[in-house]
């Protein structure tokens, strides 16, 4: 299968054409119509497989048509959490390869830095949140980050932000964003808090293991 075949935004195409990337890896070639058909999905993948841009592409695709309407005004559309600043810093950095001809603005943010840069970011609206969980829930309680507006949720490495400790911040925040949003949850592993977890807050979900 070829990336043309998919229905992905014509400009994110290009730009993963110009990273040479010419065939869906098997992850991608599941998930990207599920969640284009915005469907929530738990995704059994590790790092390595292609995972971040099995949800980039559909999730930028998505947004698209909407940010090409409003300009001004930018709201959260998109939260991703992710367990850490390494993984913040790459997921936001294929956001911005396969975004490039896109008019999307994204911010990231993690802990153990200060926030001065992180909180002028949030000042000047962003379409797409790529965040760890304890600075995002200390931005959100000193009212910088405005969750009401999210249309997309996804959880990355959702075993590892068990494993750190992070499962009821991860569950404050999946209380914050509106319920009538498209979750994806992506995890290496299945234990039984994250299927607990998959099982209370996502809707009908699609399972695609790789
Ligand atoms: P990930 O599993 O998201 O950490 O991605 C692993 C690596 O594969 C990253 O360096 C991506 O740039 C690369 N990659 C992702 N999808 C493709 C693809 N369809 N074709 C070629 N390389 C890819």
């Amino acid at each position: 299968m070829q990336f043309q075949e998919l229905n992905i935004s014509k400009s994110v195409l290009l730009a993963i054409t110009e990273e040479g990337y010419t065939n869906p890896t098997p992850i991608q070639e599941k998930a990207i119509p599920i969640i284009l058909d915005g469907k929530d999905l738990v995704g059994c993948a590790q790092t390595g497989t292609g995972k971040t841009a099995a949800f980039a592409i559909p999730i930028l695709s998505l947004l698209h048509p909407i940010v090409a309407k409003s300009q001004k005004g930018k709201k959260i559309k998109t939260l991703i959490v992710t367990p850490t600043r390494e993984l913040a810093i790459q997921i936001g950095d294929s956001f911005n390869t396969y975004g490039k001809y896109i008019n999307t603005t994204q911010l990231t943010i993690f802990g153990g830095v200060n926030q001065n840069s992180q909180v002028d970011g949030l000042r000047k609206g962003i379409d797409i949140l790529i965040a760890t969980p304890g600075r995002l829930l200390d931005l959100h309680k000193q009212g910088f980050i405005d969750l009401d507006h999210v249309q997309h949720l996804i959880l990355d490495e959702a075993d590892q932000m068990f494993d750190m400790g992070f499962i009821n911040d991860v569950k404050k925040i999946i209380k914050l964003v509106p319920n009538d949003r498209q979750t994806l949850l992506f995890s290496a592993t299945m234990p039984m808090a994250i299927r607990e977890l998959t099982e209370q807050y996502l809707t009908n979900p699609e399972t695609v293991q790789v």
